[in-house]
């Protein structure tokens, strides 16, 4: 038995199954061996190649039916390669001058084919080095008799534990069977972070060196609230753990009656509660909990989780099939957010030094205008299915926003031109999740019609913390007075110009900062849907007096271990059973 502390992202707990995922790249070493294996070394090689293209046929068939012949034939280039003539005749080759193992010869000759189709001048090929090195790995894995776990089909229920989870995995995940995630890195507002709460199950990251300490099948309980992770509990811990399930099971059952309820104060003031998003696909759920509209719609995850280029036809179709599960509630699509931590293919073989400094989101899509039209175009044409909104991310200057609405007025005209019908008046949103916006929130007020702040980047940008360092993780702080003071002076700003103001970052969901907010003036909160029936039940168990009251009181105050202490109090007075 091992209990690890960690950073608890996501709140719940889970008893259930590891599987771990692989941390690093499999590096081969080169091994001589004797002339006389080298038939038994070149059969080997021949029968893992033969087992990955069963596999890799198998996967394709299943990718197919569940997302389509498109997705689905990704998987043929793969099969092309297992059977490529020349590179068996090479890695034979290799082995027999080498007197070598079949894994390194593989390694050594997928190594090759990856290096040419970098310096390929056709996108396409160079953008396959990716799929050359999965298809490495496959072989190896086959070759060294380690199944690779296939993440996407499951057939029970498990735990995840991994080094990090880039955000293309985890939006793959099979959200049925994946009860939990433990990670050795990452920090609050990592994506990892907030898939979790999106799936509502429990997640701690941070962990250091789980993955050397895990093995797969290896029971372990994650509690996402105190960001403990135990591996093989003994059976006290089993038995205390079950009942903390159970407990937050009940509690669970107590605010199912807030889904039909308003967000409303006793005082009779009205907040708008919605939801944030990565697919349509999530929306069912965050109706389930409650959800008046999509506050935030992260539609770079179309880009992570299809392997090329999205077409305005593949916008389209996501944007009507959220607006279909939608019903008449309004949408806002955030226009596509890449870079960062999340990297398309293209951009995975072009590190930046410092990402999340660099060429993301808005910056990225002013400088791939064709990219970013075929978004704007898809946007448009969804205007006529019902109530969508745009909204621009990571606005740092006066002159970004102009050129991005001049782009938008571009498409407009273009669309016109062709004679497809499109919404003219469609509501024009910008984040205010970098310093600079907050502090000319007033001048932006001048030319968009709503905020909506992602505290998030924010918090990032303020306090110079790394929101995925889980090493600096402990500086990431919504409670800092500085950010206070961005996030009221935002709220000011967009009530002195009549605009609406939402909060989308994950602060909006913690009900730590629910009176705070609601104090503030805040009138949309968007959240991941599992936060919000204890966010409403805190709204609706104050008045917007008291709210008003709380917030002048925290901003007197300059640390933020008085601000959170002070709120915690706060809360635990007007429902005593949140925390
Ligand atoms: C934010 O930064 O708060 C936000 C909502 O955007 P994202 O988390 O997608 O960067
Ligand atoms: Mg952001």
């Amino acid at each position: 038995m091992e209990i690890k502390k960690g950073i608890g992202v996501s709140d719940g707990v889970v008893i259930s199954t590891a599987i771990v995922l692989d941390a690093e790249d499999l590096v081969i070493p080169k091994r001589v061996v004797p002339p006389d294996q080298i038939a038994h070394e070149i059969q080997r090689f021949e029968e893992a190649i033969k087992q990955s293209a069963i596999d890799v046929a198998a996967l394709r068939d299943n990718v197919t039916v569940d997302h389509g012949k498109d997705i689905g034939g990704i998987f043929d280039f793969h099969l092309g390669i297992l059977k490529d003539k020349s590179l068996h005749t090479q890695v034979k080759a290799e082995i027999k001058a080498q007197t070598t193992t079949a894994e390194y010869a593989t390694s050594l000759v997928t190594r090759r084919y990856a290096a040419s189709f970098a310096k390929m001048s056709d996108k396409y090929f160079s953008e396959r080095v990716k799929d050359i090195y999965d298809i490495e790995k496959r072989v190896l894995r086959n070759l060294i008799g380690q199944k690779h776990q296939d993440l996407t089909h499951l057939n029970t229920d498990v735990v995840v534990i991994a080094h990090d989870l880039l955000p293309s995995q985890t939006a793959a995940l099979d959200r049925k069977h994946v009860k939990g995630f433990a990670t050795d890195v990452g920090g609050r507002t990592s994506h990892t972070a907030i898939v979790a709460r999106a799936m509502g199950i429990p997640a701690v990251v941070g962990l250091g060196n789980l993955t050397s300490e895990v093995n797969g099948g290896d029971t372990i309980i994650i509690d996402g609230h105190h960001g403990v992770v135990i591996v093989n509990p003994d059976a006290d811990q089993l038995a205390a753990y079950r009942e903390d399930a159970r407990r937050i099971q009940r509690r669970e059952s107590q605010l199912a009656e807030m889904v039909s309820l308003p967000a409303e104060t006793l005082d009779g003031h009205q907040v708008s509660v919605q939801a944030n998003i990565e697919t349509p696909n999530d929306i069912p759920e965050a109706l389930a909990k409650g959800a008046q509209g999509i506050g935030l719609y992260r539609t770079e995850f179309l880009y992570l989780t299809l392997e090329r280029e999205p077409t305005e036809e593949d916008h389209y179709i996501a944007y009507a099939q959220a607006m279909k599960n939608l019903g008449g509630r309004p949408l806002v699509i955030r226009t596509l957010d890449l870079g960062a931590d999340k990297y398309t293919q293209a951009q995975l073989q072009n590190p930046e030094r410092n990402p999340f400094l660099g060429d993301r989101s808005i910056r990225m899509c002013l400088h791939d205008i064709p990219m970013f039209k075929r978004q704007l175009r898809a946007i448009l044409r969804i205007t006529q299915l019902g109530d969508v909104r745009i909204m621009f991310p990571m606005i740092c200057t006066i002159m970004e926003l102009r050129q991005a609405k001049m782009i938008l007025n571009d498409v407009m005209e273009e669309l016109e031109d062709e004679g497809v019908p499109f919404n003219r008046d469609i509501p024009i949103g910008m984040m205010i999740e970098v310093p600079s916006a907050a502090l000319m929130a007033d001048q932006f007020s001048k030319e968009v019609n709503f905020f909506s702040i992602g505290t998030n980047d924010l918090i990032q940008y303020t306090l110079a913390v790394d929101r995925t360092n889980e090493r600096v993780a402990g500086l990431f702080c919504p409670a800092h007075p500085a950010v206070l003071k961005l996030i009221r002076d935002t709220i000011r700003a967009g009530q002195r110009n009549s605009l609406s103001v939402s909060v989308c970052g994950e602060m909006a969901g913690d009900p730590l900062y629910t009176l705070l907010l609601l104090g503030l003036g805040l009138n949309i909160f968007s959240m991941n849907g599992p936060d919000i029936p204890e966010v409403k039940k805190i709204i609706r168990s104050t008045t917007l007096e008291h709210a008003r009251q709380v917030a002048r009181r925290v901003m007197s105050f300059d640390s933020e271990r008085q601000v959170m202490h002070f709120l915690r109090e706060e809360t635990r007075k007007i429902t005593p059973e949140v925390f």
